[in-house]
């Protein structure tokens, strides 16, 4: 950043700032030639009257005018001890570069004062003055917060929350007024008890269990109605979940890994059909900082209404109990056998072609496909090995099955589903919640 300070202090409220924010503007001059160069000439000639401000950056570089710790004169006296930033919106320049330079900009004002991502504000936030404009009109003030980011809070993964179609948006996104969320419904029409997974990993803030169906009133965030919870993010984000029976024993302060299974949609509160309402905060501790969750999805690749895609956990020990049904480990299975496993894989929704007993290469992938997601060698060979872990899966879904959990297939393949009901059963069993049928997990289901 280049320094072109001004010397005199007469434009500003004297004292030192505590630079407790940050303060985004535009020019909102587009005039050619309107750039940083331009207004920290401007102020340096003391041409400008009854305002001033830090740093301005166009598309090519930013000026300081005003160190850190002055009291500029631009959001009023409320915005005393708040960091200026002046974007040029000049016809000549390009805006786009201009909003990521500026970005770069606050990313290291945050660093160098240790600000979190809800100090960073528009200077709307302090008058209500439509500013920054443009990049109000376009919506990109969530893409702007998030670039100003360290880059480690980027290193998490989203989950689809649930399985389903997108019925309502945010009331940014069309949505009706006042829907701070995005509602996902069930595969079918008024199903309940569908599985609701955390969307990123996080803390359990706030939790609400006994809200009855038709509940207009408010129950664990202002205006939100029904059970739910709410998760805060590592990046100091939070989701919120609505219409959400939580899962047994989950409780304020529970970490939760993406994907893990926290609760059923259920029919509380306001709802006139059974969904999942789900929404973002840019912060956590702030329930009105809610903004378009679709930019979420959209960042992390996550079509809403996806069935999760959870990383599928290998079985940890495999000691198979019973023998094997008769399958050699290499290349001697039968025609018979063959079909059998293909017939299997079929099942587990793992395309192997025509269940022909022939062994080709679409069955050898089809093998690989089981053997990776459960951690084993991936040579394509249905052998004595792969046989005992489709053995021991299947024993693990029967055995939940009689304890209750009715929604995995008994397929042999321990996917999202199976891994989230053995999560819930650890839960509710105070075993280790790992979602991996270890010794002690497996004794307790009886194998
Ligand atoms: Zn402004
Ligand atoms: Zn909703």
């Amino acid at each position: 950043m280049r320094e072109q300070l001004v010397t005199s202090a007469t434009q500003t409220y004297g004292g030192v700032s505590r630079c407790a924010s940050i303060t985004i503007h535009e020019t909102a001059n587009p005039g050619i030639g309107a750039d940083a160069q331009a207004h920290a000439n401007l102020q340096a000639n003391g041409n400008v009257r009854q305002a001033s401000w830090h740093i301005t950056v166009d598309d090519a570089e930013a000026i300081r005018s005003y160190p850190d710790t002055a009291r500029c004169w631009h959001a009023g006296t409320k915005g005393a001890d708040s960091i200026a930033v002046e974007i040029c919106v000049n016809a000549d320049g390009d805006y786009d570069k201009a909003f990521k330079n500026a970005a770069a900009v606050v990313a290291d004002l945050r660093a160098a004062h240790g600000l979190g991502r809800s100090a960073v504000v528009q200077h709307n936030h302090w008058t209500g003055k439509n500013c920054p404009s443009t990049m109000r009109a376009a919506e990109r003030w969530q893409e702007f917060l998030k670039l100003t980011d360290p880059q480690e809070a980027h290193m998490q993964t989203m989950v689809s929350p649930f399985e389903g179609r997108l019925t309502a948006n945010h009331h940014t996104a069309g949505g009706y007024a006042g829907h701070r969320g995005m509602d996902i419904a069930p595969p079918k029409p008024g199903q309940t008890g569908c599985p609701v997974y955390a969307a990123f990993a996080g803390v359990v803030r706030r939790i609400y269990r006994t809200a009855a169906h038709g509940n207009r009133n408010s129950t664990w965030a202002p205006q939100r109605t029904g059970n739910g919870m709410l998760i805060s993010n590592p990046d100091g984000e939070g989701n919120g979940y609505n219409h959400v029976r939580p899962v047994g024993g989950l409780k304020v302060g529970d970490k939760v890994a993406a994907g893990e299974l926290i609760g059923y949609n259920d029919s509380s509160g306001n709802q006139s059909g059974p969904h999942l309402h789900f929404e973002m905060w840019s912060d956590w501790e702030d329930p009105f900082s809610d903004y378009n969750p679709r930019l979420a999805f959209d960042a992390h690749h996550v079509r809403p209404g996806s069935a999760p895609a959870i990383d599928v956990v290998p079985v940890a020990v495999i000691t198979p109990t019973t023998k094997p049904k008769p399958k050699p480990s290499t290349g001697g299975n039968t025609r018979a056998d063959n079909t059998a496993i293909q017939t299997a894989l079929t099942e587990m929704g793992i395309n192997v072609g025509r269940q022909d007993g022939v062994d080709g290469d679409l069955m050898k992938a089809g093998v690989k496909v089981f053997q990776r997601a459960h951690g084993l060698k991936d040579d394509g060979v249905w052998g004595a090995k792969t046989q005992a872990v489709f053995d021991l899966n299947e024993r693990i879904q029967k055995a939940l099955k009689s304890k209750g959990y009715t929604k995995q297939i008994v397929d042999g393949f321990l996917g999202a589903q199976s891994v989230a009901n053995i999560k819930d059963y650890q839960r509710r069993n105070g075993l280790f919640v790992d979602g991996i049928a270890g010794d002690k997990t497996r004794k307790s289901l009886g194998l």
